[in-house]
Protein backbone atom coordinates (compact mmCIF):
# COMPACT_ATOMS: atom_id res chain seq x y z
CA UNK A 1 0.00 0.00 0.00
CA UNK A 2 0.97 3.70 -0.58
CA UNK A 3 0.53 6.94 0.10
CA UNK A 4 -2.25 8.52 -1.97
CA UNK A 5 -2.93 12.05 -3.11
CA UNK A 6 -6.56 13.19 -3.17
CA UNK A 7 -7.15 16.94 -4.47
CA UNK A 8 -4.80 18.49 -2.23
CA UNK A 9 -4.52 16.20 0.26
CA UNK A 10 -1.96 13.02 1.08
CA UNK A 11 -3.34 9.59 2.75
CA UNK A 12 -1.12 7.20 4.24
CA UNK A 13 -2.41 3.97 4.40
CA UNK A 14 -4.12 2.64 7.98
CA UNK A 15 -6.38 0.15 7.83
CA UNK A 16 -5.39 -2.71 5.04
CA UNK A 17 -8.21 -4.73 3.23
CA UNK A 18 -7.69 -7.82 4.94
CA UNK A 19 -8.63 -6.41 8.79
CA UNK A 20 -11.61 -4.43 7.35
CA UNK A 21 -13.37 -7.91 6.06
CA UNK A 22 -12.50 -8.91 9.43
CA UNK A 23 -13.97 -6.57 11.22
CA UNK A 24 -17.53 -6.36 8.81
CA UNK A 25 -17.53 -10.56 9.68
CA UNK A 26 -17.34 -10.50 13.17
CA UNK A 27 -20.00 -7.38 13.31
CA UNK A 28 -22.19 -9.09 11.22
CA UNK A 29 -22.38 -12.47 13.50
CA UNK A 30 -22.55 -10.00 16.64
CA UNK A 31 -25.85 -8.76 15.26
CA UNK A 32 -27.14 -12.13 14.11
CA UNK A 33 -26.33 -13.93 17.32
CA UNK A 34 -28.56 -11.18 19.31
CA UNK A 35 -31.52 -11.16 17.28
CA UNK A 36 -34.32 -13.55 18.14
CA UNK A 37 -34.84 -16.41 15.99
CA UNK A 38 -36.81 -15.60 12.80
CA UNK A 39 -36.67 -11.81 13.07
CA UNK A 40 -36.03 -10.27 9.73
CA UNK A 41 -34.17 -6.91 10.75
CA UNK A 42 -34.31 -3.73 8.66
CA UNK A 43 -30.54 -2.92 7.50
CA UNK A 44 -30.74 0.96 7.04
CA UNK A 45 -27.43 2.11 5.11
CA UNK A 46 -26.61 6.24 5.83
CA UNK A 47 -25.67 6.80 2.09
CA UNK A 48 -23.12 7.61 0.86
CA UNK A 49 -20.02 6.27 2.77
CA UNK A 50 -21.53 3.09 3.91
CA UNK A 51 -22.38 1.39 0.53
CA UNK A 52 -19.27 -0.71 0.73
CA UNK A 53 -19.89 -1.81 4.36
CA UNK A 54 -23.37 -2.42 4.15
CA UNK A 55 -22.65 -4.78 0.72
CA UNK A 56 -20.12 -6.45 2.33
CA UNK A 57 -21.93 -6.44 6.12
CA UNK A 58 -25.18 -8.18 4.68
CA UNK A 59 -23.27 -10.65 2.52
CA UNK A 60 -21.58 -11.36 5.37
CA UNK A 61 -24.94 -11.52 7.65
CA UNK A 62 -25.98 -14.29 5.52
CA UNK A 63 -29.45 -14.43 6.72
CA UNK A 64 -33.16 -13.11 5.46
CA UNK A 65 -33.01 -8.93 5.76
CA UNK A 66 -34.57 -6.41 4.09
CA UNK A 67 -32.28 -3.85 3.10
CA UNK A 68 -32.79 0.38 2.64
CA UNK A 69 -30.88 3.53 2.44
CA UNK A 70 -31.30 6.98 3.72
CA UNK A 71 -29.17 9.82 2.33
CA UNK A 72 -28.15 13.11 4.17
CA UNK A 73 -25.59 16.09 3.54
CA UNK A 74 -23.11 16.40 6.18
CA UNK A 75 -19.32 16.53 5.56
CA UNK A 76 -18.24 19.54 3.66
CA UNK A 77 -14.53 18.63 2.88
CA UNK A 78 -12.60 17.57 6.05
CA UNK A 79 -14.99 19.00 9.06
CA UNK A 80 -18.12 17.75 9.79
CA UNK A 81 -20.41 20.72 9.68
CA UNK A 82 -23.15 20.79 12.03
CA UNK A 83 -26.42 22.31 10.02
CA UNK A 84 -27.57 18.46 8.59
CA UNK A 85 -29.22 19.48 5.57
CA UNK A 86 -32.16 16.75 4.28
CA UNK A 87 -33.25 13.05 4.53
CA UNK A 88 -34.42 10.98 1.31
CA UNK A 89 -35.36 7.42 1.23
CA UNK A 90 -37.81 5.30 3.51
CA UNK A 91 -41.09 4.91 2.35
CA UNK A 92 -42.23 1.61 3.94
CA UNK A 93 -44.10 1.06 7.22
CA UNK A 94 -41.96 0.29 9.82
CA UNK A 95 -44.28 -0.11 12.65
CA UNK A 96 -43.19 -3.05 15.18
CA UNK A 97 -40.07 -3.61 12.88
CA UNK A 98 -35.94 -4.25 14.12
CA UNK A 99 -34.34 -1.20 11.77
CA UNK A 100 -30.53 -1.29 12.48
CA UNK A 101 -28.58 1.47 10.92
CA UNK A 102 -25.12 0.65 8.89
CA UNK A 103 -23.42 3.67 9.53
CA UNK A 104 -19.41 3.72 8.04
CA UNK A 105 -18.11 6.28 10.58
CA UNK A 106 -19.34 7.87 13.99
CA UNK A 107 -17.55 10.89 15.31
CA UNK A 108 -19.38 13.87 16.33
CA UNK A 109 -22.51 11.79 16.05
CA UNK A 110 -24.15 14.78 14.79
CA UNK A 111 -25.51 12.90 11.38
CA UNK A 112 -26.57 10.01 13.56
CA UNK A 113 -28.59 11.61 16.21
CA UNK A 114 -31.03 13.35 13.34
CA UNK A 115 -31.67 10.03 11.46
CA UNK A 116 -32.13 8.43 15.23
CA UNK A 117 -34.58 10.78 16.22
CA UNK A 118 -36.57 10.53 13.27
CA UNK A 119 -36.12 6.76 13.85
CA UNK A 120 -37.21 6.95 17.36
CA UNK A 121 -41.17 7.87 16.19
CA UNK A 122 -41.82 5.35 13.95
CA UNK A 123 -42.91 2.97 16.34
CA UNK A 124 -40.65 0.52 16.37
CA UNK A 125 -39.98 -2.88 17.92
CA UNK A 126 -36.49 -2.50 18.05
CA UNK A 127 -33.59 0.74 17.14
CA UNK A 128 -30.08 -0.34 16.77
CA UNK A 129 -26.57 0.80 15.58
CA UNK A 130 -24.08 -1.21 13.79
CA UNK A 131 -20.87 1.48 13.38
CA UNK A 132 -17.42 0.16 10.85
CA UNK A 133 -15.86 3.14 12.60
CA UNK A 134 -15.98 4.93 15.55
CA UNK A 135 -13.60 8.14 17.27
CA UNK A 136 -14.47 7.86 20.75
CA UNK A 137 -12.61 11.18 21.16
CA UNK A 138 -15.38 13.28 19.43
CA UNK A 139 -18.04 11.52 20.41
CA UNK A 140 -20.89 13.91 21.64
CA UNK A 141 -24.30 12.21 21.67
CA UNK A 142 -26.20 10.17 24.24
CA UNK A 143 -27.13 7.62 21.78
CA UNK A 144 -26.02 4.28 22.27
CA UNK A 145 -23.94 1.99 19.49
CA UNK A 146 -24.73 -0.99 19.79
CA UNK A 147 -21.96 -2.69 17.52
CA UNK A 148 -18.42 -0.36 16.84
CA UNK A 149 -16.44 -2.06 14.23
CA UNK A 150 -13.27 -0.31 15.31
CA UNK A 151 -12.71 2.43 17.46
CA UNK A 152 -10.04 5.31 15.62
CA UNK A 153 -8.53 7.74 16.65
CA UNK A 154 -9.85 11.63 15.51
CA UNK A 155 -7.65 11.60 12.42
CA UNK A 156 -9.23 12.29 8.53
CA UNK A 157 -10.23 8.95 6.78
CA UNK A 158 -10.36 7.92 3.49
CA UNK A 159 -11.36 4.60 1.48
CA UNK A 160 -13.87 2.00 1.79
CA UNK A 161 -16.66 3.84 0.89
CA UNK A 162 -15.27 6.80 2.34
CA UNK A 163 -14.36 10.11 0.76
CA UNK A 164 -12.58 13.74 0.86
CA UNK A 165 -14.36 15.74 -1.71
CA UNK A 166 -15.59 12.62 -3.21
CA UNK A 167 -12.83 11.27 -4.10
CA UNK A 168 -11.45 8.34 -2.77
CA UNK A 169 -14.52 6.41 -2.06
CA UNK A 170 -13.35 3.33 -4.43
CA UNK A 171 -10.07 1.88 -2.43
CA UNK A 172 -9.99 -1.07 -0.94
CA UNK A 173 -8.54 0.03 2.42
CA UNK A 174 -8.87 2.67 4.39
CA UNK A 175 -6.02 5.73 4.27
CA UNK A 176 -5.61 8.49 7.02
CA UNK A 177 -4.90 12.15 6.24
CA UNK A 178 -1.25 12.33 6.56
CA UNK A 179 -0.48 15.72 8.03
CA UNK A 180 3.42 15.29 7.46
CA UNK A 181 4.93 18.87 7.06
CA UNK A 182 5.99 18.93 3.36
CA UNK A 183 9.78 17.97 3.23
CA UNK A 184 12.26 20.57 0.80
CA UNK A 185 14.34 18.54 -1.59
CA UNK A 186 16.59 20.39 -3.66
CA UNK A 187 18.91 19.24 -6.93
CA UNK A 188 22.10 20.83 -6.52
CA UNK A 189 23.29 21.32 -9.67
CA UNK A 190 26.11 22.16 -12.27
CA UNK A 191 28.96 20.77 -13.96
CA UNK A 192 31.87 18.93 -12.05
CA UNK A 193 33.67 21.34 -9.80
CA UNK A 194 31.17 23.83 -9.87
CA UNK A 195 31.00 23.87 -6.00
CA UNK A 196 28.09 21.68 -5.90
CA UNK A 197 29.97 19.67 -2.50
CA UNK A 198 31.21 22.44 -1.01
CA UNK A 199 28.30 24.31 -1.00
CA UNK A 200 25.75 21.50 0.16
CA UNK A 201 28.27 21.26 2.97
CA UNK A 202 27.24 24.79 4.27
CA UNK A 203 23.11 24.63 2.90
CA UNK A 204 22.86 21.10 4.87
CA UNK A 205 23.61 22.76 8.26
CA UNK A 206 21.66 25.62 7.70
CA UNK A 207 18.50 24.37 6.41
CA UNK A 208 18.68 20.77 8.64
CA UNK A 209 18.76 18.46 5.12
CA UNK A 210 19.98 15.54 4.38
CA UNK A 211 23.24 16.08 2.01
CA UNK A 212 23.43 13.05 -0.56
CA UNK A 213 26.20 12.92 -2.59
CA UNK A 214 26.15 10.44 -5.11
CA UNK A 215 30.17 10.61 -6.34
CA UNK A 216 30.71 10.68 -2.29
CA UNK A 217 28.53 7.37 -1.51
CA UNK A 218 30.25 5.67 -4.65
CA UNK A 219 33.94 6.80 -3.66
CA UNK A 220 33.06 5.57 0.02
CA UNK A 221 32.09 1.84 -1.55
CA UNK A 222 35.18 2.06 -3.45
CA UNK A 223 37.57 2.82 -0.32
CA UNK A 224 35.82 -0.28 1.23
CA UNK A 225 35.91 -2.42 -1.85
CA UNK A 226 32.05 -3.18 -1.54
CA UNK A 227 30.44 -4.80 -4.42
CA UNK A 228 28.96 -1.21 -5.62
CA UNK A 229 32.22 0.08 -5.33
CA UNK A 230 33.85 -2.39 -7.64
CA UNK A 231 31.61 -2.07 -9.91
CA UNK A 232 31.58 1.90 -10.10
CA UNK A 233 35.12 2.13 -9.69
CA UNK A 234 36.04 1.87 -13.27
CA UNK A 235 33.34 3.80 -15.19
CA UNK A 236 34.52 6.78 -12.30
CA UNK A 237 38.06 6.35 -13.01
CA UNK A 238 37.39 7.13 -16.38
CA UNK A 239 35.36 9.52 -15.98
CA UNK A 240 32.27 8.04 -17.68
CA UNK A 241 28.58 7.99 -15.85
CA UNK A 242 27.80 4.54 -13.51
CA UNK A 243 25.11 3.17 -15.24
CA UNK A 244 21.60 4.24 -14.40
CA UNK A 245 19.96 1.15 -12.68
CA UNK A 246 22.82 0.82 -10.54
CA UNK A 247 23.08 4.38 -9.43
CA UNK A 248 18.87 4.99 -9.08
CA UNK A 249 19.17 2.13 -6.76
CA UNK A 250 22.03 3.32 -4.74
CA UNK A 251 20.05 6.85 -4.52
CA UNK A 252 16.68 5.29 -2.91
CA UNK A 253 18.65 3.09 -0.60
CA UNK A 254 20.21 6.41 1.12
CA UNK A 255 16.95 8.28 0.62
CA UNK A 256 15.36 5.33 3.29
CA UNK A 257 18.07 5.39 5.12
CA UNK A 258 17.03 8.66 6.15
CA UNK A 259 13.61 8.53 7.15
CA UNK A 260 13.32 11.24 9.53
CA UNK A 261 14.78 13.65 7.08
CA UNK A 262 12.93 16.98 6.30
CA UNK A 263 14.53 17.22 3.55
CA UNK A 264 17.17 16.32 1.27
CA UNK A 265 20.70 18.01 -0.72
CA UNK A 266 20.97 16.22 -3.77
CA UNK A 267 24.36 16.59 -4.99
CA UNK A 268 25.30 14.76 -8.62
CA UNK A 269 22.07 13.15 -9.01
CA UNK A 270 20.03 13.30 -11.20
CA UNK A 271 22.55 13.66 -14.01
CA UNK A 272 20.51 11.54 -16.67
CA UNK A 273 16.67 12.18 -17.64
CA UNK A 274 15.93 8.45 -16.72
CA UNK A 275 17.82 9.47 -13.10
CA UNK A 276 15.65 12.69 -12.99
CA UNK A 277 12.27 10.73 -13.93
CA UNK A 278 12.93 7.90 -11.33
CA UNK A 279 13.61 10.22 -8.87
CA UNK A 280 10.05 12.10 -9.66
CA UNK A 281 8.97 8.77 -9.67
CA UNK A 282 10.37 7.53 -6.49
CA UNK A 283 9.71 10.99 -4.14
CA UNK A 284 6.11 10.86 -5.67
CA UNK A 285 5.22 7.49 -4.07
CA UNK A 286 6.30 9.30 -0.62
CA UNK A 287 3.70 12.33 -1.04
CA UNK A 288 7.14 14.53 -1.40
CA UNK A 289 8.52 15.90 -4.57
CA UNK A 290 11.60 18.08 -5.77
CA UNK A 291 11.29 22.00 -4.61
CA UNK A 292 13.50 23.06 -7.55
CA UNK A 293 16.68 22.51 -9.01
CA UNK A 294 19.54 25.46 -7.92
CA UNK A 295 22.32 25.03 -10.70
CA UNK A 296 25.74 27.15 -10.10
CA UNK A 297 26.38 28.31 -13.75
CA UNK A 298 30.51 28.37 -14.12
CA UNK A 299 32.11 28.77 -17.44
CA UNK A 300 34.34 25.35 -18.35
CA UNK A 301 37.65 27.11 -18.35
CA UNK A 302 37.39 28.28 -14.71
CA UNK A 303 36.45 24.68 -14.03
CA UNK A 304 39.26 23.24 -15.33
CA UNK A 305 41.75 25.07 -13.48
CA UNK A 306 39.58 24.39 -10.47
CA UNK A 307 39.47 20.76 -10.95
CA UNK A 308 43.03 20.35 -11.51
CA UNK A 309 43.74 22.45 -8.52
CA UNK A 310 41.28 19.89 -6.40
CA UNK A 311 43.11 17.26 -8.18
CA UNK A 312 46.84 17.95 -6.61
CA UNK A 313 44.69 17.09 -3.18
CA UNK A 314 41.58 15.68 -3.77
CA UNK A 315 43.48 11.71 -4.48
CA UNK A 316 40.80 11.64 -7.06
CA UNK A 317 41.93 9.73 -10.61
CA UNK A 318 39.40 11.39 -12.16
CA UNK A 319 40.28 15.12 -11.31
CA UNK A 320 44.07 14.60 -12.26
CA UNK A 321 44.00 14.64 -15.55
CA UNK A 322 42.56 16.25 -18.15
CA UNK A 323 41.62 14.15 -20.67
CA UNK A 324 39.22 12.32 -18.31
CA UNK A 325 38.29 16.26 -17.06
CA UNK A 326 37.07 16.11 -20.03
CA UNK A 327 35.42 13.24 -20.81
CA UNK A 328 33.32 14.39 -17.59
CA UNK A 329 32.47 17.32 -19.43
CA UNK A 330 31.52 15.39 -22.30
CA UNK A 331 29.20 13.44 -20.10
CA UNK A 332 28.07 16.11 -18.55
CA UNK A 333 27.48 17.57 -22.00
CA UNK A 334 25.50 15.34 -23.57
CA UNK A 335 23.59 13.44 -20.58
CA UNK A 336 23.11 15.67 -17.96
CA UNK A 337 22.76 19.13 -19.62
CA UNK A 338 19.32 18.42 -20.89
CA UNK A 339 18.09 18.19 -16.79
CA UNK A 340 17.80 21.80 -17.39
CA UNK A 341 15.22 21.87 -19.07
CA UNK A 342 13.37 19.11 -17.75
CA UNK A 343 13.05 21.02 -14.43
CA UNK A 344 12.67 24.21 -16.16
CA UNK A 345 9.85 22.76 -17.83
CA UNK A 346 7.95 22.21 -14.44
CA UNK A 347 9.27 26.14 -13.29
CA UNK A 348 11.71 24.43 -11.00
CA UNK A 349 15.15 25.81 -12.21
CA UNK A 350 16.91 27.83 -10.56
CA UNK A 351 20.73 29.17 -12.11
CA UNK A 352 23.00 30.95 -10.20
CA UNK A 353 26.15 32.76 -10.71
CA UNK A 354 28.67 30.10 -9.50
CA UNK A 355 31.81 32.37 -9.91
CA UNK A 356 33.09 34.27 -6.46
CA UNK A 357 33.09 33.82 -3.35
CA UNK A 358 32.50 30.67 -1.47
CA UNK A 359 30.24 32.83 1.03
CA UNK A 360 28.83 34.98 -1.77
CA UNK A 361 27.64 31.79 -3.70
CA UNK A 362 26.31 30.32 -0.65
CA UNK A 363 24.29 33.50 -0.38
CA UNK A 364 22.99 33.36 -3.53
CA UNK A 365 21.51 30.12 -2.85
CA UNK A 366 20.62 30.81 0.36
CA UNK A 367 17.94 33.46 -0.90
CA UNK A 368 16.90 30.76 -3.55
CA UNK A 369 16.50 27.99 -0.85
CA UNK A 370 14.38 30.31 1.85
CA UNK A 371 11.82 30.82 -1.65
CA UNK A 372 11.76 26.89 -1.72
P1 LIG B 1 30.99 13.66 -8.53
O1 LIG B 1 31.63 13.47 -7.20
O2 LIG B 1 29.58 14.12 -8.42
O3 LIG B 1 31.81 14.52 -9.45
O4 LIG B 1 30.91 12.21 -9.20
C1 LIG B 1 32.08 11.46 -9.53
C2 LIG B 1 31.74 10.34 -10.45
O5 LIG B 1 30.83 9.45 -9.83
C3 LIG B 1 31.09 10.74 -11.75
O6 LIG B 1 32.02 11.18 -12.73
C4 LIG B 1 30.41 9.45 -12.15
O7 LIG B 1 31.35 8.52 -12.66
C5 LIG B 1 29.93 8.92 -10.82
N1 LIG B 1 28.58 9.43 -10.53
C6 LIG B 1 28.21 10.26 -9.51
N2 LIG B 1 26.91 10.52 -9.54
C7 LIG B 1 26.42 9.87 -10.62
C8 LIG B 1 25.15 9.77 -11.20
N3 LIG B 1 24.08 10.42 -10.70
N4 LIG B 1 25.01 8.99 -12.30
C9 LIG B 1 26.06 8.34 -12.82
N5 LIG B 1 27.28 8.41 -12.33
C10 LIG B 1 27.48 9.17 -11.24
Amino acid sequence: MKIIKLHDLYFKPYIKEAEIKAIVKHLAAQVKADLPKGEIPIFVGILNGCFLFAADFIREFNGNCEVSFIKLASYNGTETTNDVKKLVGINEDLTNRTVIILEDIIDTGTTLQEIYNIFREKNLKQLKVATLFFKPDVFKKELPIDYIGKSIEDKFIVGYGLDYNGLGRNYPAIYQLSRSPKMKNIVLFGPPGAGKGTQAEFLKDMYNLVHISTGDVFRFNIKNATELGILAKKYIDEGDLVPDEVTINMLKAEVEKNPDANGFIFDGFPRTQSQAEALDAFLSDKGQEINGMVALEVPEDILVTRLLERGKTSGRADDTDEGKIRNRFNEYNTKTAILKDYFAEQNKYYGINGVGSIKDITNRISEVFDKL
